[in-house]
């Protein structure tokens, strides 16, 4: 069973239905879902996206925007998310902290690496936001840094679909899921696991990027352990 790693939810995920804001429901079920791992001994770092609030290159489509200026209320957003999380965390009882990449320390911790992995040594989960702390990274590039520097046996991209398809599932009725895939198909065939940025970061440092469904609830813990109905797609070498 892993012993350490990071799980990184797209914000989209956390609006539910509406697309837009904070589902306290789905904050609930990820925080019980979370729980299940943290009881079983695994240490657990979390990245949230922002994409609930704000996207940057969205932000400025206008040209009124500067992108830089839209890529840091997309960080914003993300410290929102990772705030609420802490939250619904602490209401289920599990020892919780919030680094930014971002400094705003009446909301919460700076990032210090040897803190966060104290952190995670004394069974706590820590929260990344703020992304890279850079403009033009996507939470997903933020989330493998960190995995990385935290030494995260595997980075979880929880979604809501149950892996990685040759095509578009929502579009083609045929799609497949792949079991499992190397980075370099990753990158080569434009499966959009993750950006390039984090794909050929995981790959540099060989860590292993699972894809599963988020709200099939359990997976999370039977992938971890490995359990045989475990049921997602894994990118590695
Ligand atoms: N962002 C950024 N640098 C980072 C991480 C995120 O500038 O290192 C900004 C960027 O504008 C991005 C937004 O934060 O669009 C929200 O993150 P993302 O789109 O990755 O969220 P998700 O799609 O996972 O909800």
């Amino acid at each position: 069973m892993a012993k350490r790693v990071l799980v990184k939810f797209s914000g989209e995920a956390l609006a539910g239905e509406s697309g837009f804001g904070i589902e306290s429901g789905i904050l609930d079920y990820i925080a019980m879902e979370l729980k299940t791992l943290v009881n079983s001994g695994i240490q657990v770092g979390i990245v949230i996206g922002g994409g609930n609030f704000i996207r940057g290159v969205s932000a400025s489509q206008g040209g009124i925007i500067r992108r830089t200026s839209g890529d840091h209320m997309g960080m914003l957003a993300t410290i929102i998310n990772g705030v609420a999380m802490q939250e619904a965390l602490e209401y289920h009882g599990i020892n919780v902290r919030v680094q930014s990449a971002l400094e705003i320390k009446e909301v919460c911790e700076t990032y210090i690496n040897r803190r966060a992995m104290r952190h995670l040594e004394k069974g706590r989960v820590v929260i990344f936001v703020a992304g890279t702390g850079n403009p033009f990274f996507t939470t997903d590039t933020a989330a493998t840094l960190r995995a990385v520097e935290i030494e995260a046996e595997v980075i979880i991209k929880a979604t809501k679909v149950d892996g990685v398809y040759d095509k578009d599932p929502a579009k083609y009725a045929d799609a497949t899921m792949l079991k499992h895939i190397s980075y370099e198909q990753a990158l080569k065939d434009n499966i959009k696991v993750m950006d390039d940025t984090a794909i050929a970061l995981a790959k540099d440092n060989a860590l292993p990027i699972v894809v599963c469904n988020m709200f099939k609830k359990g997976n999370l813990l039977a992938i971890l352990k490995q359990e045989e109905n475990a049921i997602y797609s894994k990118v590695s070498n």
